[in-house]
């Protein structure tokens, strides 16, 4: 490590490889801090009097982005943030981390909203895991993505951001290409090119690693949840991650470039959607056609055998 910071005399906290800076904390947390602005800048315009969404689960990475875009939008006054959470029913890994988001809401006067699976779905994920063969991810991925949007829409929200780091971004990227998921890959936010009925995400984060949004936390002072999600070691995503570990060792900036290489041809991929409708029985959006449309959100429900008759 130098024994000063590239921008100042400060001694410096962090060693980015994949530029070469050296950082002191002050201007690391700047620079985070600039990428976040620029990411949202570019990813969306919010259209005037409507929220900005923000999906906060607790974990450093919501807590890391609830923080930097308040900072952002607190300047200006017609602009106004909303923290969503979704309380999946998952016993001891779960209430800790609504305490954190509680105190954390409260302390910046940012609106909370909590909403849980047994009051949307009928019943926590863990009845659902404990009744049923499918993986909880498999469950837990769809369920969480009909939840989230549908308080985006209740909190009358234009963009629904989300903590998605590049360590998750550059993950999600290889997992496509290997295998052979093309609109998967095409599907995966930011979404500039919005789907009506779905209101579309926003990454400011997705171009920072995920150490420095472990040390952003800490040099904000977040509490770090520790407890890890029960169902965790079920996700296939562990795999992906360790070969990227690998090749990033070897050769630093390839996170950032598969995230480049997925920009570059996410606008290339034809969606393969011809008609989008509202779901018969929630109202949300539905890309395949059919006679009666009808959600994956509530497709699952029925095969856990508790979807709501019509
Ligand atoms: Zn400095
Ligand atoms: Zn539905």
């Amino acid at each position: 490590m130098a024994s000063k910071c590239d921008r100042c005399s400060e001694p410096p906290i962090h060693f980015l490889r994949y530029s070469g800076q050296h950082l002191c904390s002050d201007h690391f947390l700047d620079l985070v801090g600039r990428r976040v602005k620029k990411e949202m800048r570019a990813q969306h315009t919010i259209e005037k009097g409507r929220r900005i969404g923000i999906a906060v689960s607790g974990g450093k990475d919501s807590l890391v982005v609830l923080r930097m875009v308040n900072e952002i939008v607190r300047p200006f006054r017609d602009v106004d943030i909303v923290a969503l959470t979704i309380d999946e029913g998952i016993a001891g890994y779960r209430p800790s981390s609504l305490d954190i988001t509680g105190g954390i809401t409260k302390e910046l006067g940012v609106e909370w909203h909590l909403s849980d699976y047994r009051n949307l779905f009928g019943k926590d994920l863990d009845d659902m895991v404990k009744e049923s063969d499918m993986g909880p991810c498999s469950i837990c991925g769809i369920l969480r993505r009909n939840a989230l949007n549908r308080a985006a829409k209740e909190a009358d929200c234009g963009v629904l951001v989300t903590g998605h780091n590049l360590d998750d971004m550059a993950q999600t990227v290889l997992m496509n290409v290997m295998q052979a998921d093309v609109q998967r890959l095409a599907r995966l936010g930011p979404h500039m090119d919005p789907i009506p009925g779905l209101i579309p995400r926003s990454m400011p984060l997705r171009t920072t690693p995920e150490t420095e949004t472990y040390l952003c936390a800490l040099l904000l002072g977040i509490p770090i949840h520790g407890e890890e999600c029960p169902y965790a070691e079920t996700a296939k995503r562990g795999h992906y991650r360790d070969l990227l570990l690998k090749a990033e060792e070897e050769t630093p900036g390839t996170r950032h470039s598969l995230l480049k290489f997925r920009d570059h041809i996410s606008p290339l991929i034809p969606r393969g959607r011809s008609h989008v409708s509202s779901c018969t029985r929630c109202g949300e959006a539905v890309v395949e056609k059919g006679e009666k449309p009808i959600c994956r959100g509530c497709l699952l429900l029925d095969e856990l055998g508790i979807g709501k008759e019509e």
